[in-house]
């Protein structure tokens, strides 16, 4: 971690850690850093009622293929004792799934979470020990320049400049995006004129080299319950209309189709130090 006021290494000393200029970030008892300075990005991040939902959800299991395949490719690039930082962690699902995934698979590593949200950041210290976690934007990182062997950013905003700087040379990128047809009964469900996802465009801006897409599909069943909280935890919570959101009061199931693309993508050498 970096200082995000002058970019000095931080140390952790105490319940703190410090940078040599003496820039100072307690550490909260729930056991995270806030290194987020600009207080405009306050109360941006996901809420706790989302947050609730989606943990809700996602301990149930529905996502589980999803996060073992992330887990796969994660032990598969990601060298022994390497350096890995979830951006955007969220409550902590996905992180505490791949790190289990990276022990089972025999491999030591340094890991990072960090969330715009202090509600996400306090859900995911409480849940993985393993990793250290801040509040921090996607936007400007504290982590140094060339210091990450693998960034996660699973259902998080893409900050491509700044996962471009924190990578080592040839470290890689590992993105989920919703496929065309993700959870389309859903939105079936909602709305009069249900829409697809766009797809995602192709990379253009030469940042990241595109290794392998993995296209996880299910079909769910989803429980009454477990369709509300699954609303409750997407975009579509805060977009859709009373009228529409009622909808799903009444359902006492509903099959919908999990669809997500898992994009490696690995850092182009052209970039290195290019960006700060
Ligand atoms: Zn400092």
């Amino acid at each position: 971690m970096i200082c995000p006021v002058c970019g000095a290494p931080l140390v952790p000393e105490g319940g703190a850690c410090r940078c040599e200029k003496g820039h100072s970030f307690d550490r909260a008892r729930a056991g995270y850093y806030n290194l987020l300075l600009d207080s405009a990005s306050h109360g941006h991040g996901d809420d706790k009622t989302m947050l609730k939902a989606r943990r809700a959800f996602l301990d149930g299991g529905w996502y589980a293929p999803l996060a073992e395949a992330a887990g796969e490719i994660a032990s598969r690039v990601l060298p022994d004792g390497g350096a890995l930082a979830d951006a955007g962690c969220g409550e902590g699902y996905y992180t505490e799934k791949i790190l289990a995934a990276l022990k089972k698979a025999g491999r030591s590593f340094t890991a990072c979470a960090f969330d715009v949200s202090k509600d996400a950041a306090k859900m995911t210290a409480a849940r993985v020990k393993e990793a250290a976690v801040f509040v921090a934007s996607a936007y400007r990182i504290p982590l140094a320049t060339g210091s990450q062997d693998l960034v996660l950013s699973l259902f998080s905003p893409f900050a491509r400049a700044e996962f471009a700087r924190i990578l080592k040379k040839d470290g890689f990128l590992l993105r989920a995006v919703p496929a065309e047809d993700h959870l389309w009964e859903l939105k079936q469900a909602l709305y009069d004129e249900p829409r697809k996802n766009r797809p995602d465009p192709v990379e253009t801006d030469g940042l990241f080299v595109p290794v392998k897409t993995v296209l996880v599909q299910k079909k769910l069943l989803l429980p009454g319950e477990a369709a509300r909280a699954l609303f409750e935890m997407t975009p579509y919570a805060r977009k859709t209309a009373p009228a529409d959101r009622d909808k799903l009061a009444g359902i006492e199931e509903l099959a919908v189709t999990l669809s997500v693309k898992l994009l490696l993508t690995k850092k182009a050498c052209e970039t290195d130090g290019a960006r700060v």
